[in-house]
């Protein structure tokens, strides 16, 4: 496998070394193969919001299994997993179910574009849609920290049609619409960015979103990948009451089996295949065995909300991260959506790609490293959020920024 991994994300690129090589999670912890035990604040990049082994998911996937692995026909579970993704989702009428995030994001594109007659989509620097090769450009943590900013093999004209602004700057992005409004199908963001680092979008920028969009007929996007059942329930779309017209989904919403989601208003997924004309389609789409592990997931989500909790922990370690660096005296700023975060090594105030990549990675990579040392697994780049899971315990938290605070005191 090239570089020892299955996807870039999991290599030690941006820090330096070899990646670690897992056994088993169970909880909060993860336990490689040489014994060591960690604390987890991956989660595998998201999914594991109530920790490793959720006896409903393990349960659910286990029954799936003795029904069979794949069918390539319709089921029950895919209606029961729909209804609850629109049920929770508040702008959501209608979805299809893929196999990952970024075929959520690839066919969300294709639609919009489908349905508008555009050519034009507007990203974000610093936002992470997937390995869309549209949109590749200006990519965020693995592509940015392994300092691939385009890659090669995405030609210059499956790019051109797309337009990379600064994320929060809505100057820029009236100006987007007053030369070639008529030419844009959409525009794609992530509502609670995590793919730069823990970052939020201001109440001016999303407001500029919906109305720029609304008022030249583009299809805004959601991208609530990482941030959908996340941030909320209804993802950042109802923590900021903004209604998007297609949302993309992934990550939680698989509860950890190959599972995406792109939805939206009926009047636009109406047009997708073989209700309308724009083509997309799944061998393993809506998989028995992802949809068990996804109902059973947004199941959990409906019946015991984390999200107090989790608010609760998260702040909890914010603050004590925070405590330990001031303390250490070094120069940074925390970001912080529910249990999303990001300790930057950069005094801030970080609201975009320019801001964030002033963080001093070095001092980051030294961070890194003392955590591992220590049990605490992070995310191996200063341009990832970390994730608290409901499987955490104050115990958990309390140590971890024990062990943040020897760390950085050693490294100051
Ligand atoms: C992870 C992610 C994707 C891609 O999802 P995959 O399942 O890895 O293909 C897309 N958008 C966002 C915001 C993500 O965080």
């Amino acid at each position: 496998m090239p570089g020892g991994v299955n996807s870039a994300a999991r290599a030690f690129g941006a820090v330096g070394g070899e990646p670690i090589v897992f056994e088993r999670g169970d909880g909060a912890y993860l336990f490689d193969i040489d014994g060591n035990k960690y604390i987890d604040y991956i989660g595998s990049w998201g999914p594991m919001i109530f920790g490793h082994q959720w006896p409903p998911i393990s349960e659910a996937v286990h029954a799936a299994v003795d029904r069979g692995t794949s069918f390539g026909a319709p089921t029950v579970a895919e209606n029961e997993l729909a209804e609850l993704v629109i049920e929770a989702v508040p702008s959501v009428e209608m979805v299809r179910l893929v196999n990952s995030g970024t075929e959520a994001t690839m066919s969300a594109i294709r639609l919009a574009r489908g349905f508008t007659g555009r050519d034009i989509v507007i990203k974000f620097a610093g936002n992470y849609h997937g390995h869309v090769d549209s949109l590749l450009v200006a990519a965020g943590s693995a592509a940015a920290t392994l300092a691939v900013p385009d890659s090669p093999g995405v030609t210059a004209g499956t790019s051109q049609d797309t337009m990379v602004l600064n994320y929060n700057d809505c100057e820029m992005l009236a100006g987007a619409f007053k030369t070639h409004g008529d030419r844009i199908a959409a525009v794609i963001l992530e509502p609670v960015c995590g793919n730069m680092g823990c970052v939020t979008p201001t109440k001016e920028f999303l407001t500029a979103l919906r109305s720029l969009t609304q008022d030249s007929g583009a299809v805004l996007i959601f991208d609530e990948v990482m941030c959908g059942f996340r941030v909320a329930r209804g993802g950042a779309q109802s923590l900021f009451g903004i209604s998007p017209d297609l949302t993309t989904l992934g990550k939680i919403v698989g509860g950890g089996l190959p599972l995406g989601v792109f939805g939206g208003k009926r009047e636009i997924m109406q047009h997708v295949l073989p209700a309308g004309k724009v083509f997309q389609a799944g061998t393993l789409s809506g998989n028995p065995i992802a949809t068990a592990a996804g109902i059973a997931m947004l199941r959990s989500l409906k019946e015991m909300p984390p999200y107090e909790r989790l608010e609760q922990l998260a702040e909890r370690l914010a603050v004590g991260l925070s405590k330990a660096a001031g303390d250490a005296g070094i120069e940074h700023c925390v970001n912080r959506v529910g249990s999303m975060l990001t300790l930057f090594f950069n005094p801030g105030p970080v609201t975009d790609w320019e801001s964030a990549s002033k963080c001093d990675t070095k001092m980051f990579s030294k961070y890194f490293w003392g955590l591992i040392e220590r049990g605490v697994y992070m995310p191996c780049s200063q341009f990832e959020a970390l994730f608290i899971s409901n499987a955490h315990t104050e115990e958990d938290i309390d140590h971890t920024i024990a062990m943040a605070a020897e760390t950085l005191k050693s490294i100051a």
